[in-house]
């Protein structure tokens, strides 16, 4: 994901970058106001961080320019104060989750894997995922190719539903596990091509085209031609 972080408190910029970074965001950093919101116009962000009292240009006002260009970027604002009215100020100005410092970056890091995760179901629109004739209904958590169900176990679900959320494109196995089996340090090695295995027999298997592809030397995408 693409993440903007606008901090004037260089030292917690600095370290935001690098836990964000070792999760395999795009992170970018403004220390200042102007320089915040004109990235934050740029629309190339997942997700802003917006510290709440900046130079220039304090973060509700750089929340609300965004919501009113229509800006979708998930917001979180970050703020030293913490009582019901800056809170309530905070989310009337756009933003959609609101966290008062000193935070534990363990916090930080579950606020923005939720929020990413909600924006996810939310533009999803009706919640069902296409790649050909292979469907995902993430509400009904139900799979069916040319209308047949197909059984999928919880694992099996998490990396079809991974590969159909960036159709078309390679994924390299460290993104998939990375995703899929992020916090389950059991994971053995080669676990990605098992279950990209146990996957094939189940979404092509008796199909005359096969969505799921292996890209040799890289890794797998799936796609409908
Ligand atoms: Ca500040």
């Amino acid at each position: 994901m693409h993440i903007l972080i606008v901090e004037d408190e260089k030292q917690l910029g600095k370290l935001l970058k690098r836990v964000l970074t070792e999760e395999r965001h795009v992170v970018d950093v403004a220390d200042e106001g102007y320089e915040g919101l004109n990235l934050a116009l740029s629309d190339s962000y997942d997700l802003v961080i917006l510290d709440r009292m900046l130079p220039n240009m304090d973060g509700l006002e750089i929340c609300r320019q965004m919501r009113q260009s229509k800006i979708k970027s998930v917001v979180l604002m970050l703020t030293a104060r913490g009582s019901v009215e800056d809170r309530v100020s905070g989310l009337t100005s756009g933003a959609d989750d609101y966290l008062v410092k000193p935070f534990a970056m363990s916090e930080l890091l579950a606020r923005v894997q939720a929020l990413l995760r909600r924006r996810d179901r939310e533009t999803e629109g009706n919640n069902i995922l296409q790649v050909g004739n292979l469907t995902l209904d993430l509400v009904r958590h139900e799979v069916q190719r040319e209308g047949k169900l197909i059984e999928l176990t919880a694992k099996e679900f998490a990396l079809l539903e991974y590969l159909m959320r960036h159709p078309g494109q390679v994924l390299t196995r460290s993104q998939i596990t990375d995703q899929v089996w992020r916090y389950d340090l059991d994971a053995i090695s080669n676990v990605v091509d098992i279950y990209i295995h146990y996957l094939r027999d189940k979404i092509d298997h008796g199909f005359a085209r096969p969505l799921l592809k292996t890209v040799r030397g890289i890794g797998y995408k799936l796609e409908a031609s």
